[in-house]
């Protein structure tokens, strides 16, 4: 069990005239001129912030942005995200980019102890960033008081969720680049879900490995044997049968299968798209990470659309992680439809691979060692 916000304040007893040490993940992303392109990420912290401002509490709050190469690099400054945080939640500190600190990655303890430095008690709301053993994250509850935030808690109850019961039958989709990336998350759901439905750029490995030609498709050739032992095991994994693809000439064709060299497989096709729809309108549970194509290309977005248009009707449990496909879901206008859009990619992939994650290990030590 996770320590809660409520333990916090009666460990220290009570919050009024007490300083919080908040871990967020303000890791926006920004626009072409630095602009906060989608402040979601900032609102997704404010029912934890009203919260221990609600208590009386004094509220120093700290993220990363971005990836600055461990010193100050004026493109990745939180300014405007202070500007942004001044106005949804007055009164809050927020300190310089954790990475303008090379102690932040390196997890350096006398960053620790300048970050714990007057607090009372640390609050970790950044599952964005709860998959590094890094300083602000698994430091901290070596010294003062620690809980997770309401979102923190959120993600980890319906993420964990879906390893220990879910409503079936339950099913995964799974899109996205690379086979590689995925390939433990894929072996974990196996355990536990009862189909894997794979589209994305990723399926062109699996093809590749029933004998299947893929073109120019993207392809991890050291990857093959690996998809051919699952699918030789009889795992329950559905994949597509069209794909469109992108053929010489900038043409947009719609094909089978077997791809001619040269064609570049870019979305799953109309047929697999309805077929996946199908899958997911009977699903009680429904885990999405990746998208189905390269959406960002309006022409190959159709496959993404579908299915998440699929997920906003199903009646079934709908769970959206990664950060592409959250993206996605984001720029269709749907994420109200689903039951649950993690803020976290990696780490949404790794806790529902690991069931745990070092910043949920450093919180629960820091409990049983008030
Ligand atoms: P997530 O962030 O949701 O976990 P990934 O990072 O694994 O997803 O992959 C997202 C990327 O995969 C997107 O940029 C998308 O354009 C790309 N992609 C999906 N399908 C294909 C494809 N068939 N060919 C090339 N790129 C693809
Ligand atoms: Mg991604």
């Amino acid at each position: 069990m996770l320590p809660t916000l409520e333990t916090l304040s009666e460990s220290l007893g009570g919050l009024d005239g007490s300083r919080i040490l908040l871990r967020a993940d303000f890791n926006v992303p920004l626009g072409p001129g630095g602009e906060i392109a989608d402040d979601f990420r900032i609102k997704a912290a404010l029912p934890t912030i009203r919260w221990l401002t609600g208590q009386g509490a004094a509220v120093t709050a700290c993220s990363h942005l971005g990836r600055p190469a461990g010193k100050p690099d004026p493109r990745y400054s939180l300014a405007r995200v202070r500007a942004r945080l001044a106005e949804l939640a007055p009164g809050v500190e927020l300190r310089e980019n954790l990475r303008f600190e090379p102690g932040e990655t390196g997890n350096d303890d006398r960053l620790v102890q300048q970050l714990a430095d007057g607090c009372h008690g640390y609050v970790n709301d950044a599952f964005g960033a709860s998959h590094r053993a890094h300083a602000s994250i698994v430091g901290p509850p070596l010294h003062l008081p620690s809980a997770a935030g309401r979102l923190l808690s959120k993600e980890v109850e319906v993420l964990l969720g879906l390893r220990a019961n879910p409503k079936r039958p339950f099913v995964a989709v799974l899109g996205g680049a690379k086979v590689s990336d995925k390939l433990g998350v894929i072996h974990a759901l196996l355990e536990t879900a009862d189909e894997v439905v794979i589209g994305g750029g990723m399926c062109f490995t699996f093809l590749a490995a029933l004998g299947h030609s893929v073109g120019d498709s993207l392809l991890e050739p050291d990857q093959i044997e690996a998809c051919a032992r699952l699918l030789g095991a009889g795992a329950p994994i559905r994949l597509p049968s069209d794909i469109t693809t992108l053929a010489p000439g900038e043409r947009v064709v719609q094909a089978g299968v077997d791809l001619r060299p040269g064609w570049r497989g870019l979305d799953i096709g109309p047929g697999t798209a309805a077929e996946f729809s199908d899958v997911i309108a009977g699903a009680g549970t429904v885990l999405w990470n990746g998208p189905m194509g390269l959406f960002e290309d309006p022409r190959f977005a159709a496959g993404t659309k579908v299915v998440a248009q699929a997920l906003a009707d199903s009646r079934a449990f709908t769970v959206v992680g990664g950060g592409d496909s959250a993206a996605a879901v984001r720029q269709f206008a749907l994420d109200r439809d689903m039951n649950h859009v993690s803020t976290g990619g990696g780490a949404s992939l790794e806790l529902i691979e690991r069931g745990d994650l070092p910043g949920l290990k450093a919180l629960r030590e820091s409990a049983d060692n008030p």
